[in-house]
């Protein structure tokens, strides 16, 4: 175990932040489809939707590890990080590619919570998982951009001020490659929401705000572009291993979480007069789930450490979050299943816990894909799509 990653410190202070936070609270989000307002608003005024903003812009400027740390501790007390952790994921995209008038502009408002980068467009309903086909276009005039089209699954949209958005602004047949002609907005929803930008929500299994977004011509300044025009599928791919990163962190804890549940459970509940954790049928699915998540673990570790090392570990990154994401899901199996009729109770959070667990098989890539990124990019095999 490397324990320069731990953060101990951190850890123990995110814990005590859910603390207030407790099931009661999830379960009334959940019921109501409403977004954790004062949970988001207690890690703000923490810092730690801020921890991986440089300290000039008003952030903690703290290593990727320790965003690992607090929201793995989020997802192992119960609570969702879902909630809020864009503004870690969009980060790097923003520090990497933003001009210094576009951080200087935002960072500090996104560090104290006065601004909110919570909102992150590329999917389309028509293009999926095929991102270089949108459609959604971006055409300049003058100082600004006109943006037509529609995004789906842009999450927490109506709890957010800002969006990065991903559009064409030259036409694919225009391009040589595919991968160009796509760039990144940094877009002020403000200026724009309920005139030229429809936001739609879209209820789903869990309780995740995610939305629909319809753009009618919606005008937005020029100095919105991130970057270069036309680089932008680039500038999204270079954030994919943090968010790869990030992501297995959540589900790490999220298996933390439904293990720890299920082998205490097992060891109380006392059916035939023995405690039902007594039979290796209750005990080798909870065991095999712990075993799948610390190798998780150990492969998240590693991705994290060479990230930091300024390394770009494609395989790291993706291999931790497939192996994370299956060991959340295994845990979250063994749990209910240790739980029998408990587990479908909405006072026990499993079946909460078991709802939310299930979309990191989907989003924000799907098992598929990363697999294919696996036999392409790693093995060398042919390209399959
Ligand atoms: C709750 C939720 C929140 C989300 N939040 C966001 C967000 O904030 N921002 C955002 O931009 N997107 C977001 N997404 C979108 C998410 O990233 C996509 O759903 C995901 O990438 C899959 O795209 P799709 O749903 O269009 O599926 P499709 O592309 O239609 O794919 C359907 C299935 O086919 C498989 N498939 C497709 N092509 C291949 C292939 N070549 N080989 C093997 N299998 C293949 C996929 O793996 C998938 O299982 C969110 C989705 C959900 C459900």
């Amino acid at each position: 175990m490397n324990y320069e990653l731990d953060h101990t410190d951190i850890r123990d202070a995110v814990v005590k932040l859910c603390q207030d936070f407790p099931g009661e609270y999830w379960r009334r989000c959940d019921r109501e489809q409403a977004y954790p307002t004062e949970f988001v608003a207690a890690l703000t005024d923490a810092g730690y939707l801020g921890a991986l903003i440089p300290e000039e812009h008003g952030g903690l400027s703290l290593p990727i590890s320790a965003a690992t740390a607090i929201l793995e501790e989020i997802h192992r007390a119960g609570c969702n990080a879902a909630a809020c952790h864009a503004q870690m994921y969009t980060m790097g995209t923003v520090l990497r590619h933003g001009s210094d008038e576009q951080k200087a502009a935002y960072l500090p408002g996104v560090a104290d919570g006065s601004l909110r980068l919570q909102a992150f467009g590329v999917t389309e309903p028509t293009s999926g998982t095929d991102t270089t086909s949108l459609r959604t276009t971006a055409r300049l005039e003058g100082d600004h951009y006109v943006v037509n089209g529609q995004k789906i699954w842009t999450s927490r949209a109506e709890h957010s001020d800002l969006l990065l958005l991903l559009a064409r602004t030259t036409p694919r047949d225009q391009v040589k490659k595919k991968t160009d002609g796509l760039s990144v907005f940094l877009v002020d929803m403000r200026e724009v929401v309920n005139k030229s930008l429809t936001i739609r929500p879209i209820r789903t299994m869990m309780n995740h705000a995610t939305t629909e977004l319809f753009f009618d011509d919606m005008k937005i300044p020029a100095s919105s572009l991130v970057g270069e025009e036309g680089k932008g599928f680039r500038y999204i791919l270079s954030g994919m291993n943090a968010e790869r990163i990030l992501i297995a962190s959540e589900c790490i804890g999220d298996a933390k979480w439904f293990i720890e549940k299920a082998s205490s459970y097992s060891s109380e509940r006392k059916i035939f007069d023995r405690p039902i954790g007594q039979n290796q049928g209750v005990q080798f699915p909870i065991a095999k789930a712990y075993s799948e998540m610390r190798a998780a673990e150990l492969m998240l570790r590693e991705a994290t450490r060479l990230y930091e090392k300024g390394e770009n570990p494609g395989e790291e990154a993706n291999l931790a979050k497939l192996l994370a994401a299956d060991a959340s899901w295994a845990a979250a199996e063994a749990c209910v299943q240790t739980f029998g009729g408990f587990g479908f109770a909405e006072e026990y959070d499993i079946e909460r816990k078991f709802r939310e667990a299930r979309l990191y098989q989907v989003a924000p890539i799907s098992t598929n894909l990363i697999l294919s990124y696996i036999a392409e990019h790693v093995l060398k095999m042919p390209r399959s799509y």
